[in-house]
């Protein structure tokens, strides 16, 4: 006889079926609308403990921003200690003038800087002062690159083609355009031969993390930044993932290259919500002069500005880089060897701080030769992962942090040891 008694839902469940009649998906936010995984109770280091009692080594960290691990003390201290006399103003205060401080003396290059809350926002400041400053209207920008989520940015892929990513997205915002494959310095020289006279900004990810996580060629940011400056564009590097993660500089600083205006956010501010636009005084003072806006009733908020400069005191005096890139190193050869062991073609590609873990042996440059990867087989993968206690998403980029040690290593790799065993039966 079956036995037809009352099913009992895993706490999980309960939360996912209250979240699904308030919340469309059941998600804040459509990156996360993939996967049913476990609701997060608490976080610690590198470490998320769910609801159901499972715990996950990290190595999604947020999409990003738990550079220095889950809930630093010194970062959640010093925010709920400056927060304690107030948190938004509607007036200045010494707090962001310490951060902007930090901030630019981290980056090096930059004199100025206006605080947002997300890299969508700072990315569009980007945009209107490089459009005001040349008084040319069109952007160069890659394939594979991700800006945020607003029409003017937002890209998807269809039929082969480029253009509008959602429904109600309009497509004449993106008709001043130009998408570009990126990594390739040819095709940036004809874009810019023809059109030179009206694009205002070349946008990019000094890194294409977004996508695969691939490395500049040698020569390519040197050359883009030598064009737009012979074309009078300006030059845009959107390092929302990769500053202060790939070093205090960022992408700018391992490369070499200086751009015109960068944007940060993410491992700015040890998990909370900031990001930030930084350039040089004659082309962030537009902004001081009112000639172009930048608004934001959150922006440089207590909270923002406590956060970045405990985060950046803690990255210039303590710098954990040398500490990330050996886990990650160990971390990427301990995966290829699993992949080598289980007769997989397992490919572990891109930096310490920040790889790419896929299926294949394509050379891969820029995002079209990406595709040539088996990006399938690894989301399939990763979903067992997470069964297994190893946070990942089906994108196929991993993240270390600060918190990631000895006993993380050995936790990943038994865990993704096991995943493939079962993964692969
Ligand atoms: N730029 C890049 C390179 C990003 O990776 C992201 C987000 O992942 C953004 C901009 C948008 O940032 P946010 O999600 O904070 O709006």
């Amino acid at each position: 006889m079956d036995n037809a008694g009352p099913q009992l839902l895993t706490q999980s469940e309960e939360l996912r079926r209250r979240a699904l009649v308030r919340t469309p998906g059941g998600v804040h936010s459509n990156v996360r609308l993939s996967g049913s995984q476990e609701f997060i109770k608490c976080a610690q280091g590198a470490w998320l403990y769910g609801v159901d009692g499972r715990d996950y080594v990290d190595y999604l960290l947020g999409q990003g921003p738990n550079f220095l691990g889950h809930a630093p003390k010194h970062i959640i201290d010093a925010v709920f200690e400056a927060c304690r006399d107030g948190v938004v103003f509607g007036g200045q205060h010494e707090l962001e003038v310490r951060a902007s401080e930090l901030v630019c003396q981290a980056v090096g290059w930059a004199d100025m800087i206006r605080f947002s809350m997300t890299g969508t926002e700072a990315v569009q400041a980007a945009l209107r002062l490089a459009r005001a400053a040349t008084g040319r209207t069109k952007l160069i920008r890659f394939e594979g690159h991700y800006h945020g989520w607003l029409d003017n940015v937002l890209l998807g892929q269809r039929d082969g083609q480029w253009g509008i990513a959602s429904a109600g997205q309009l497509e004449s915002h993106l008709a001043d355009s130009i998408i570009l494959p990126w990594n390739d310095l040819r095709s940036v020289e004809e874009a810019l031969d023809r059109h030179g006279h009206e694009v205002a900004a070349v946008i990019m990810e000094p890194v294409m993390i977004n996508a695969g996580v691939i490395e500049p060629l040698p020569g390519y940011l040197q050359g883009v930044r030598e064009l737009a400056t012979r074309h009078g564009a300006v030059l845009i590097f959107d390092e929302v993932i990769a500053g202060f993660r790939l070093g205090l500089d960022g992408g700018a600083g391992r490369y070499g290259v200086t751009p015109d205006l960068a944007t940060y956010g993410k491992a700015i501010a040890g998990g909370f919500p900031v990001a930030a636009l930084v350039g040089n005084a004659d082309l962030m003072n537009r902004f001081g002069t009112g000639e172009v806006n930048h608004s934001g009733t959150f922006n440089s908020s207590v909270m923002a500005t406590a956060a970045v400069t405990a985060t950046l005191t803690s990255l210039l005096e303590n710098p954990p880089y040398e500490r990330i890139a050996a886990h990650g190193t160990a971390l990427m050869a301990g995966l290829r060897d699993i992949g080598t062991e289980r007769g997989l073609p397992l490919r572990v590609s891109g930096l310490p701080q920040a790889f790419h873990v896929s299926f294949g042996d394509a050379e891969v440059t820029d995002y079209r030769t990406l595709q040539q990867l088996d990006l399938a087989r690894y989301e399939s993968l990763s979903r067992v992962l997470v069964d297994n206690g190893i946070w990942v998403t089906g994108r196929g980029v991993w993240y270390v942090s600060a918190a990631h040690g000895q006993r993380e290593l050995e936790a990943v790799l038994s865990r993704f040891d096991k995943a493939v065993s079962e993964w692969v039966a």
